[in-house]
């Protein structure tokens, strides 16, 4: 089982495999003549470590940030709702400028790793998924021509791909996990997929979501933690992985109230009664409307 980032440029290549001490040849600079072509054709999907910091960089709320720079798409068979950079029509980045990417300092994971991409392969019966690398030649990218070796672990350094990694790996896990476990467990529900995209990308709607007082009816958490999420994006994600696990995949990690699930079900379940009671009035008052007019 695989799970490959899209990188920023659409390729078939079948690339070979590296390990982290593996060395390649590759440098990208201002001064090459292909600068800004591979993202004039990019294909970036984004992480939610991408998404706090774009989101931050531009000083956007999750919901603009969304809005103004996101395209969704479904990133497996199950509908499972991923996110990638918007592009204009010519297929260009809409950070790309003459000289160079404006959002660099906190471009995304796929840039930085490019033309590097990441897989997370999980060997057959091992529990935990280990990282591998690929590199990609595409004839427009010159960097392959540049006198400069270095191993992909210097590599990742160099693009500080490490807090990237460390960032990103549960997420990978969740999604790998929630691919693996698919066929077993059926189809995702549309409250789950829905869940899902929210933890993952819309960072302001979860805080709030978080702090709601059904939510806090719900879990049983201390009031330092409400205090922190309120400010700091990183432990909103990070809650939010956990949050994904427990609902799932049953990994119970965050404290619930005693009874508070049940009673919400009973709550959900009066909800319904009542709306099919009244349903059920109006479609009545609808038919003796239907008689008077009709005698
Ligand atoms: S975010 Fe920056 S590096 Fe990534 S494709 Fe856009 S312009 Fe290029
Ligand atoms: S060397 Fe490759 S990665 Fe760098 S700008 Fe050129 S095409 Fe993009």
């Amino acid at each position: 089982m695989t799970e490959k980032f899209d990188i920023p440029f659409k390729s078939d290549l079948v690339p070979e495999i590296l390990e982290n001490a593996d060395v390649i040849q590759f440098r990208c600079h201002k001064g090459a003549s292909c600068f800004n072509a591979c993202c004039k054709q990019a294909d970036v999907t984004l992480t939610p470590y991408d998404i706090v910091r774009l989101k931050q960089h531009l000083g956007l709320t999750s919901e603009e940030f969304l809005k103004q720079h996101t395209v969704p798409f479904k990133m497996d068979a199950h509908g499972v709702p991923g996110v990638k950079l918007k592009t204009d029509e010519s297929g260009a980045c809409l950070f790309v400028r003459d000289e160079g990417c404006s959002v660099y300092g906190d471009r995304p994971t796929a840039c930085r790793y490019y033309p590097v991409g990441l897989m997370a392969m999980r060997p057959k019966d091992e529990p935990t998924d280990k990282a591998r690398y690929f590199l990609i030649r595409e004839d427009h990218c010159k960097g392959h021509r540049e006198e400069r070796r270095l191993s992909v672990g210097d590599y990742r350094k160099e693009q500080e791909l490490e807090t990237y990694d460390d960032m990103n790996r549960e997420w990978l896990q969740i999604n790998l996990k929630k691919r693996s476990s698919g066929p077993t467990i059926g189809e995702p529900s549309e409250l789950s997929l829905q869940l899902f995209f929210m933890c993952s990308f819309d960072a302001d709607r979860f805080r709030r979501f978080v702090l709601s007082d059904s939510f806090r009816g719900t879990y049983d958490l201390e009031d330092g933690f409400y205090a922190e999420i309120e400010t700091d994006d990183l432990a909103l994600m990070k809650f939010g992985f956990g949050l994904m696990k427990q609902v799932l995949f049953g990994e119970k990690t965050i404290p619930e109230r005693a009874g508070a699930l049940e009673k919400r079900q009973e709550v959900r379940k009066e909800h319904m009664a009542m709306r099919r009671r009244s349903e059920l009035e109006r479609h009545e008052k609808e038919q003796e409307d239907l008689l008077r007019d009709s005698t």
